[in-house]
């Protein structure tokens, strides 16, 4: 077998994302109105979050927007342990939620739960639990001007 090196490194890149027609009206709701609107496709129906310029089962584009609801269910959560870049320090809960009148789920930060015994905050999170989206008071037009809680902690 033969000896693998490997060297340390390192990725530090600043960059300003463009986030379109679609994302800007989603992201000025959030801001400005504390409301989180989606894109309803006019063939299908579907209520698309994260906000999606085209349908993603009919391919065709999407000009109608309607209001979800501020609780849905959690379909798919996890407990993040390590550090990464630009976000907070560990341990922190994370999970995919569906919300009231949404098709897709949008994931976000669950505040709420104790993660000192994962065992316990796994259970508080399971698949099918609900949640509520609770908005920043100051609100900067990002995803982290909403985070969700459990109804029930
Ligand atoms: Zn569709």
């Amino acid at each position: 077998m033969k000896e693998m090196m490997t060297l340390k490194g390192g990725w530090n890149v600043k960059y300003n994302y463009a986030v379109g027609p679609t994302g800007t009206r989603f992201f000025k709701a959030l801001k400005g109105e504390a409301k989180i609107i989606a894109p309803k496709c006019p063939k299908c129906g579907l209520v698309m979050l994260p906000p999606r310029s085209f349908c993603e089962r009919c391919f065709v584009p999407i000009d109608e927007w309607v209001e979800v609801g501020m609780e849905g269910t959690i379909q798919a959560f996890t407990v993040v342990p390590v550090k990464f870049e630009s976000l907070p320090d560990p341990p922190y809960a994370i999970a995919y939620v569906l919300l009231d009148g949404a098709g897709t789920a949008m994931v976000n930060f669950v505040k709420n739960v104790d993660l000192s015994d994962l065992r316990k905050a796994a259970k508080k999170l399971a698949i099918g639990k609900r949640v509520r989206v609770v908005f920043e008071k100051k609100r900067k037009g990002t995803i982290h001007d909403f985070h969700y809680e459990l109804l029930k902690p």
